[in-house]
């Protein structure tokens, strides 16, 4: 009886999920505030820097003469990136970054055209011109770095797991041994179960989403990736699901540029800054990441690198 209730109500959550995951067909442009999540008047407003020029920087001086930048994020990420089905419309605390920065580089948000790119595409798009930036939970390493550079950190997250609210044996990393985990191909929590944890049986997904499918429905044990991308999951069906242990890494996000385009990065680290400073960056947060219960931390130092 109540294992029948139980499945009903899985069966319905995956429903939703899928749905939610199929409607990404018209990807479109930032216009009206998305019909949910967080009210519009909580979120800053941003004044489009006025007579801003940056010659050096052929990803600017290309995105002036289009009037508008295009930027790489998520979809399914709650309070991070997350796309209205219905509107196409993005919001989370990524997207106001992506949103602030915009602005600050003399060019209005408003037009900014948001692409979802997966984690293990994110180099391919930056390298190929695919995007202008991208903000979407990407941490900076150096790896990384060899491929793409990197504005920020804006945000420091840690890698964490997330089980089914009656899964009694896993909390935390050493508990993983023959146990099914899901994460996303290209990701770094995906690296460091594969290095650190090879007791564990890794399954890779292009969306960290589609793993949540699977551990709703008893095909993976566990599911690991960012606190803060898992919060989100868990706060949308918290009596099916929970995060355990602590965080076991540093994830710190930056703000994804073509390599070359240092004129570009330092720009992003400037625009940063100057939002730190004036409040905006906490305003941004607490009306979207904020909302997971976590109160806003103190952005970490932002790390502005020489060129190489
Ligand atoms: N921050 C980690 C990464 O960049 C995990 C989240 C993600 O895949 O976007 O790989």
């Amino acid at each position: 009886m109540h294992r029948k209730r139980h499945t009903t109500r899985t069966a319905r959550l995956l429903a939703a999920l899928v749905l939610s995951a199929l409607a990404c067909a018209a990807c479109g442009k930032e216009g009206s505030p998305p019909g949910k999540g967080p009210a519009a008047d909580e979120l800053p407003r941003y004044t489009v820097a006025k007579g801003f020029e940056l010659p050096r920087s052929g990803t600017w001086k290309k995105a002036r003469s289009r009037g508008h930048f295009v930027v790489g994020a998520k979809e399914d990420q709650p309070y991070l990136g997350e796309k209205d089905p219905a509107s196409g419309t993005y919001s989370g605390f990524d997207i106001e970054i992506a949103k602030m920065i915009s602005a600050s580089l003399g060019i209005d948000p408003k037009g900014i055209t948001f692409k979802t790119i997966a984690s293990a595409n994110r180099e391919t798009a930056l390298q190929n011109g695919q995007i202008d930036y991208y903000v979407g939970t990407y941490t900076i390493n150096d790896n990384r770095k060899k491929l793409v550079g990197f504005g920020g950190p804006y945000y420091l997250a840690g890698q964490g797991l997330l089980v089914r609210s009656d899964e009694k044996d896993i909390r935390g990393p050493g508990d993983l041994a023959g146990r099914r985990v899901c994460s996303a191909a290209g990701s770094t929590p995906y690296q460091r179960i594969q290095k650190d944890y090879p007791k564990a049986t890794l399954v890779a997904y292009d969306t960290y989403s589609v793993c949540v499918d699977n551990l709703l429905t008893y095909q993976v044990d566990a599911v690991t990736t960012d606190d803060a991308i898992l919060i989100g999951y868990a706060a949308k069906v918290p009596d099916e699901l929970k995060v355990v242990g602590k965080p076991f890494s540093e994830e710190p996000y930056g703000i994804g540029v073509p390599r070359g385009d240092n004129a570009l990065r330092l720009a992003v680290d400037d625009a940063l800054a100057a939002r730190e400073k004036d409040g905006t960056w906490k305003k941004a947060y607490d009306a979207t990441l904020g909302l997971s219960g976590v109160p806003a931390p103190k952005p970490p130092a932002i790390d502005r690198y020489p060129a190489s």
